[in-house]
């Protein structure tokens, strides 16, 4: 029986891996000049800190969670003695990272008293027991950034920016982007504010689904997520936030938004832009692609959560970031035609003729590595000819060929497989005559014939 994947998994392969790394690797350089350093938590922790980090009424800790058992562990659970399980035997795989971030940043007292932010970014996968659909897997890849520290509204409109100096960087058109940002209120605002949405919703309850009814008493604002048709046009006419702002929390997000002006950043405001999880006060954002993504179109969102580093056992700690899907960016990218890193081509593949050169095109072929050529070699005794079909559809355009008269001579033959030419070169000129025939001595400093308009350009400099 074939074994496959399990449901909702995927296995990164050629130039979807490529992708990852290379997106990864733009987060990286852009999370660096905001003075972002990597971390990595572990991929599962104990149930606590979501359930604390996240809140219990959150579709996530409620029913999405994958749990972990040791061995010993799930005999409890299977004897029926669940009860009997210690907090670090209730484990699950993290479902997001920003919990399992504040618990590091709390047990390692990175929050210094009087010390400057803490900034921080990770890439990697998160677990989700969801129903399977285009751009929602269970195990999905996540890159996400929080600081800790401060409560200035520059820092919201710096980790918001530097969101969208992200996805600029990773070249998506910034008019199918878009930016959605509100202001949640916060503890002196936002009970009464809840309130008002519960008695609204009450009013209109018979036209809510089953789960926003539910939600009436546990956690009335994500009714504004509901994708049930009815719920939506019943939320269209709810009280809104932005009326029941404190003067803190509007002078908090008038300069956030002063900020963002500054700067040039275009953004609309979605008074009922509503983040799921419980912990967020204030600022809030959502970026969407208008293209290539149907109704799952939210590449990344976040906000302040102002709450969150207490709720996990820190002390009161002003903190924001944000999360942003990989497969649903990858799924953007391919949309919008952005240009994609395609797997290295080989320099050179090397053919071997005949076994009695096997140890002498061994050296040969590691030599060339250590020197920084990309490196192709059969290692199953084929003949010379299919070796050269080979050598064409890794795309190589060269190819050296070692046999018996070859090394007998101590030379290689170089065969440029795109006009068949062939010439001998002696073993202790490879490295330069190589380098030489794939362009890798250009001097780059000489001076540019393409200062003269019209003429053939003796280097590609300019052709971007
Ligand atoms: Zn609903
Ligand atoms: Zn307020």
């Amino acid at each position: 029986m074939a074994i496959n994947k399990p449901k909702g998994t995927e296995d990164l392969l050629g130039e979807d891996a490529l992708t990852w790394v290379y997106v990864r690797d733009v987060a990286e350089s852009v999370f660096t000049s905001y003075g972002f350093k990597y971390l990595e938590v572990p991929m599962f922790e104990q149930v606590d800190v979501f359930v604390h980090g996240l809140g219990t009424a959150t579709d996530v800790v409620r029913k999405e969670m994958f749990s972990v058992y040791s061995p010993d562990g799930y005999a409890k659970i299977s004897e029926g003695r669940a009860d009997e399980l210690k907090p670090d035997q209730r484990l699950a795989l993290r479902p997001e990272a920003t919990a399992g971030t504040v618990r590091a940043v709390v047990e390692h007292n990175l929050l210094e008293q009087g010390g400057a932010p803490v900034r921080l970014w990770y890439a990697g996968s998160m677990f989700r027991a969801e129903r399977p659909q285009k751009g929602r897997l269970r195990e999905f890849r996540q890159i996400g950034a929080e600081c800790f520290g401060t409560a200035d509204p520059a820092a919201d409109a710096e980790v918001i920016i530097m969101f969208m100096r992200f996805i600029e960087q990773l070249q998506l058109p910034r008019e199918s982007v878009r930016l959605l940002i509100n202001s949640m209120g916060d503890d002196q605002c936002r009970p009464a504010y809840r309130e008002s949405v519960a008695a609204y919703m009450r009013e209109h309850k018979d036209e809510l689904c089953e789960e926003c009814q539910r939600r009436i008493e546990t956690n009335p604002l994500r009714a504004f997520d509901c994708k049930n048709e009815a719920c939506h046009k019943i939320m269209e006419d709810a009280p809104r936030i932005t009326d029941a702002l404190c003067d803190d929390c509007k002078a908090h997000y008038e300069q956030v938004k002063h900020y963002l002006d500054s700067q040039g950043i275009r953004y609309e405001e979605d008074p009922r832009l509503v983040r799921g999880l419980d912990y967020y006060t204030r600022t809030v954002f959502e970026v969407q692609v208008t293209d290539g993504l149907g109704a799952q179109n939210a590449i990344g969102g976040g906000g302040r959560y102002d709450k969150l580093v207490e709720t996990i056992g820190g002390k009161p700690t002003p903190a924001l970031g944000f999360a942003s899907g990989f497969e649903r960016i990858a799924l953007a990218l391919e949309a919008a035609n952005a240009p994609l890193p395609v797997p290295a081509k080989p320099d050179v593949y090397v053919a071997v003729a005949g076994s009695e050169v096997s140890a002498a095109s061994f050296d040969l072929v590691q030599k060339l590595r250590d020197n920084g050529f990309i490196v192709e070699c059969d290692r199953q005794n084929r003949s010379l000819k299919s070796q050269f079909k080979l050598a064409d559809k890794c795309e190589a355009t060269t190819v050296l060929v070692l046999g018996p008269d070859e090394l007998a001579q101590g030379v290689v033959t170089l065969r440029d497989m795109l006009t068949h030419d062939q010439k001998t070169i002696a073993f202790a000129d490879v490295i330069q005559e190589l380098e030489h025939v794939l362009g890798y001595d250009e001097d780059h400093d000489h001076e540019c014939c393409c200062e003269d308009d019209d003429h053939e350009c003796c280097c590609d400099h300019n052709e971007a």
